[in-house]
């Protein structure tokens, strides 16, 4: 694994707990049953970048994109990568930039201001704000519908009505927030946490963090694995190249401490 080189992911996912980067990173291995959040987003994205795709989430990437009107200069899907730090390059991808903001698509049930609040100060917007070099990061919110499937209706006729609500009010279900970059020190928080970073894979030691973080909103895929790696070890596979780099928990939660 080359640290010196890496993505938000990859630096997110060590700020959660240095031992999940080290089963995620540094041991190669992804819950063998992709979970069904981690699905979602990836075909919403896809939908929403014009990919082509046929789920429900696919669908209404589809219908996002068509909804938010274009801002001038707009393009889809742009990288960069930069050296943050002497020796530290950071690739970026944002869901799109257009002239005066850098724009991310987030699905969430929470919209909310405290959603809103905390992804105002989240490192992610503030560093992507400086790396492309725009004043605020706009946040394109798609409501997650709270309709369930009725005992009386098949998968697919439950499909389409949640696809015909998007369809009915897209002005419930898609939201443009403005949020403006005002907590400064992006880059010096950066290379504290990096700095943390080459400290564990100098020594290899990779702390375990503490339990709010193994249960969180959702509990951490790895949670067994931490628990007893020889038992679970077969719940896990090698990740590929291309594959999603977070995931979600595929188990029931244990106590792993
Ligand atoms: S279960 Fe807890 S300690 Fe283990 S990797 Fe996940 S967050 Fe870290």
């Amino acid at each position: 694994m080359n640290i010196d080189r890496f993505d938000f992911s990859k630096f997110s996912c060590f700020l959660t707990c240095p031992k999940k980067f080290y089963w995620q990173y540094v041991r190669g291995l992804v819950p063998a049953e992709e979970a069904k959040a981690l699905v979602i987003g990836k075909q919403f994205h896809q939908g929403a970048a014009g990919e082509p795709g046929d789920t429900l989430w696919h669908k209404i990437g589809r219908l996002a994109a068509a909804y938010f009107p274009k801002l001038p200069g707009e393009q889809a899907e742009v990288s960069k990568v930069v050296e943050i730090d002497p020796g530290t390059n950071f690739s970026c991808r944002a869901d799109a930039v257009c002239d005066s903001a850098v724009i991310e698509y987030k699905t969430t049930g929470r919209a909310d201001t405290n959603t809103y609040d905390s992804l105002s100060i989240s490192l992610q917007t503030r560093l992507y704000a400086i790396v492309f070099e725009k004043d605020y990061a706009l946040l394109r919110v798609v409501v997650k519908s709270k309709s369930r499937i009725k005992k009386t209706e098949t998968e697919e006729q439950f499909e389409a009505r949640v696809l015909q609500e998007y369809i009915d009010s897209p002005e419930t279900h898609f939201l443009e927030i403005t949020l403006p970059v005002i907590k400064k020190g992006a880059i010096a928080d950066f290379v504290m946490t990096f700095k943390n970073m080459k400290a564990c894979e100098l020594k290899d030691v990779w702390p375990m963090s503490a339990p709010n973080a193994c249960y969180g909103f959702t509990p951490c895929p790895y949670l067994k694995l931490c628990c007893d790696e020889q038992t679970y070890l077969p719940l896990f596979k090698e990740k590929d190249n291309g594959q999603t780099q977070e995931s979600s928990p595929t188990a029931t939660p244990a106590d792993p401490f």
